[in-house]
């Protein structure tokens, strides 16, 4: 799935954080973790939340 185009991305540690619009005319913010073997993701509906969750994410390898 791949229909959202991000913009504003910005990297918090190994998470980055993006905006993007949903589709119903709302803007989503999401967290993604891009550390290997870890599938964390996330959506927000302010980016304030996406970025403190960003920010407190431990990684969790297995
Ligand atoms: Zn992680």
């Amino acid at each position: 799935m791949r229909p959202n185009r991000f913009y504003d991305v910005t990297r918090i540690g190994p998470v980055q954080v993006g905006t993007h619009h949903d589709g119903r005319g709302r803007t989503k913010h999401t967290a993604v973790c891009t550390a290997p073997r870890c599938d964390f993701s996330a959506d927000y509906n302010t980016r304030a939340a996406a970025e403190l969750a960003a920010r407190t994410h431990r990684c969790q390898p297995r």
